[in-house]
């Protein structure tokens, strides 16, 4: 079992149509060397923005997507390259990981997840790279397994993605002890090349519930869970013995965060009018209770938890594995944290990519501290594997 941090990158967009008519300003600089972050404040232009500062931050990975010109610029291969291969390769080895896009409407968040098939992002190009390395590097005496499933989240609801012709039924979250927290019903697509998966990510796209905002027409306040389940069953001939792993990867393109903060701010509770995100001001509130449980119990209490499963041994410590103080992060507040539980405290290894504006001095600040805050945040993370003799 290894103990690792929640990884943290940042990335800015260039300018869209709206901030170039305004001839907005670029308030974000980033620094190659250190991977700082720094938000600029806007110009002193009336009194009161006169208190607000420039503010750097330091993350694992600092993404320049302003200006394709500069020498840094990082393009939607190297947002890929720097995680998303690292992240395949855990996959691989039994790990169960996730990735959340985070940030305000028309940030870049599915941008960065999903792209245009132009330049697809890191959903399209993690599942290409997943049948190559199937096809080119297969370990002996190997089967594969591939599932696909693709839901989202919306008002509290769980609503299928693959499931065409305007089905808006709403699907039940289930526990149990075998299975852990799952969704009844969901589709989960067996696919066996990229192409199947392509096809299936077009269904979901269109399926995908869409609000108009003042921000981006095509913004959504749903939040969309797009899941790769590998399966890797390996027969080993002199041990007469079968060994299946089973990882799972999590791509969450998260609604826009500025309904979590505006609501903060104002204390609203318009939660029929849709203005509250439960799901995501809970994610605030997992996050920061896992980040503090850090400072509370210095080098993780990993001591409390069953060792893992090794390969052979019998029964595997996976699934009664929890740690005692998890007991306080307010997982079931919402429905995204109930299901993604896992990945976010539990047994995964999970980055966030926090997407901003290059114009918006508020939201990039509050965009750039919860990000900070995910830094602190330790997973306990351990490879599945079962033997089956
Ligand atoms: P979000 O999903 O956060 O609401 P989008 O991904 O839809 O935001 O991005 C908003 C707009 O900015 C889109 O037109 C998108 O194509 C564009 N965009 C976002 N990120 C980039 C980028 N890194 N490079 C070029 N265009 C981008
Ligand atoms: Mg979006």
């Amino acid at each position: 079992k290894q103990s690792s941090s929640v990884k943290v990158v940042v990335r800015v967009r260039r300018f869209v149509q709206r901030e170039l008519d305004a001839g907005s300003p670029c308030l974000i600089k980033m620094d190659p060397t250190t991977q700082s972050t720094t938000l600029m404040a806007p110009a002193a232009s009336d009194r009161s923005r006169k208190h607000l500062e420039d503010k750097t931050f330091t993350f694992d990975k600092s993404f320049w997507s302003h200006d394709p010109g500069s020498a840094h610029y990082a393009e939607q291969a190297d947002v890929y390259r720097s995680f998303g291969e690292e992240f395949l390769d855990h996959n691989f080895e039994g790990f169960h990981t996730c990735i959340f896009a985070y940030g305000q409407t028309g940030s870049g968040k599915s941008y960065t997840m999903m792209g245009t098939p132009q330049q697809p992002g890191l959903i399209p190009r993690t599942c290409e790279a997943l049948f190559q390395r199937i096809k080119h590097q297969p370990v002996p005496n190997t089967t594969y397994n591939v599932h696909v499933s693709y839901f989202e989240v919306y008002n509290e609801h769980v609503r299928d993605l693959l499931v065409g012709g305007g089905d808006t039924r709403y699907l039940k979250i289930r526990e149990s002890p075998a299975d852990g927290v799952y969704i009844q019903g969901l589709t989960d697509a067996t696919v066996r090349s990229y192409a199947d998966v392509e096809e299936l990510i077009k269904k979901g796209d269109k399926n995908r519930t869409v609000a108009a905002t003042k921000m981006n027409d095509t913004s959504s306040r749903s939040h969309a869970v797009f899941t790769i389940c590998l399966k890797q069953i390996q027969h080993s001939l002199t041990h007469d013995e079968t060994v299946e792993t089973t990882s799972r990867m999590r791509l969450v393109d998260l609604a826009g965060s500025e309904r979590a903060n505006k609501t903060e701010a104002t204390g609203q509770r318009l939660v029929e009018g849709g203005l509250i995100n439960k799901s995501l001001t809970t994610l605030g509130r997992v996050i920061a209770a896992l980040a503090d449980q850090r400072r509370v119990v210095p080098g993780g209490s990993g001591r409390n938890s069953p060792r893992p499963g090794t390969p052979g041994a019998g029964t595997p410590g996976r699934r009664m594995s929890r740690l005692p103080t998890n007991e306080v992060v307010p997982y079931r507040d919402s429905v995204l944290t109930w299901l993604l539980k896992d990945s976010l405290g539990g047994n995964s290894k999970t980055a966030m990519v926090a997407c901003v504006s290059p114009t918006d001095y508020e939201e990039t600040l509050s965009t750039l501290r919860y990000a900070d805050q995910a830094k602190r945040i330790r997973m306990q993370v351990r490879a599945n594997v079962d033997a089956i003799t």
